[in-house]
């Protein structure tokens, strides 16, 4: 079973993806909990690149669409595609959607391009369910303001975009749901964090209880 995590920064995933984990082995099952970019060895040192590389403020746009999809490419066949042979759960925080939303609606990559590359760095490992985290941009704001109150401050290249960016990331996931419903499940992420929970929960239990 695959289960990613999608959303805009400060919707909750991260937050989600580790109480989904302990409630999964709470039921006695292996969990194993990955994210991107990174991941692996390789994919850390791309995430980095991704984020931090002061001088590559310039980076193309075609370049993150690459560097993104070589840290995935990565991580599918070193861990995921591993994990899901020996019957684990593989929970993901964020995939291949967020190329889509970021690179595609974000940044304007032609989106069939990014199909593309996105189908070379996956094959068909693709997620069994996704969980797309869904809150209001005041909401997102507000929790990434407290985030950074209790982080040291760090320079991320990736958090630089302005507010039609992020408008675009997030009607860019509003059509990757309404396009696949079936694997795109959207949580109504504005509530508490046990609220949240509750709501993954009830769409993950009945693929667990088989
Ligand atoms: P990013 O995309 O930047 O990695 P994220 O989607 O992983 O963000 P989290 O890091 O899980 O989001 O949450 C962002 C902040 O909001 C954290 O400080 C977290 O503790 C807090 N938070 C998470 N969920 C909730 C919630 N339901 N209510 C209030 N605060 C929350
Ligand atoms: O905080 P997180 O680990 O989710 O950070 C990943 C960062 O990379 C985010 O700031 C997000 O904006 C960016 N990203 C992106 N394109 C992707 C995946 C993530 O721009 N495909
Ligand atoms: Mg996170």
């Amino acid at each position: 079973l695959f289960i990613t995590f999608e959303g805009t920064e400060g919707s909750g995933k991260t937050t989600q993806v580790a109480l989904l984990a302990q409630s999964l082995r709470e039921w006695g099952r292996r969990v194993r909990v990955v994210r991107e970019p990174g991941g692996t060895p390789i994919g850390e040192e791309i995430r980095h690149t991704l984020k931090h590389s002061h001088q590559n403020h310039a980076m193309a746009w075609e370049t993150e669409l690459l560097l993104m999809n070589a840290s995935r490419a990565q991580l599918v066949r070193e861990v995921i595609r591993p994990a899901l042979a020996a019957g684990e759960i593989v929970l993901c925080d964020r995939f291949a959607d967020s190329t889509i939303a970021y690179q595609g609606y974000g940044r304007g990559l032609d989106l069939e391009m990014v199909r593309r590359v996105i189908e070379v760095a996956v094959g068909d490992t693709w997620p069994d369910l996704t969980l797309l985290l869904r809150v209001p941009p005041e909401v997102s704001a507000e929790r990434l303001r407290a985030r950074q109150a209790t982080l040291p401050f760090v320079r991320d290249r990736m958090e630089e975009a302005d507010a039609a960016f992020f408008e675009r990331v997030a009607r860019g996931y509003e059509a990757i749901a309404a396009a696949d419903p079936k694997r795109v499940r959207v949580i109504d992420a504005s509530g508490s964090v046990e609220e949240v929970r509750a709501a993954i929960w009830r769409e993950v239990a009945p693929l667990v209880a088989l």
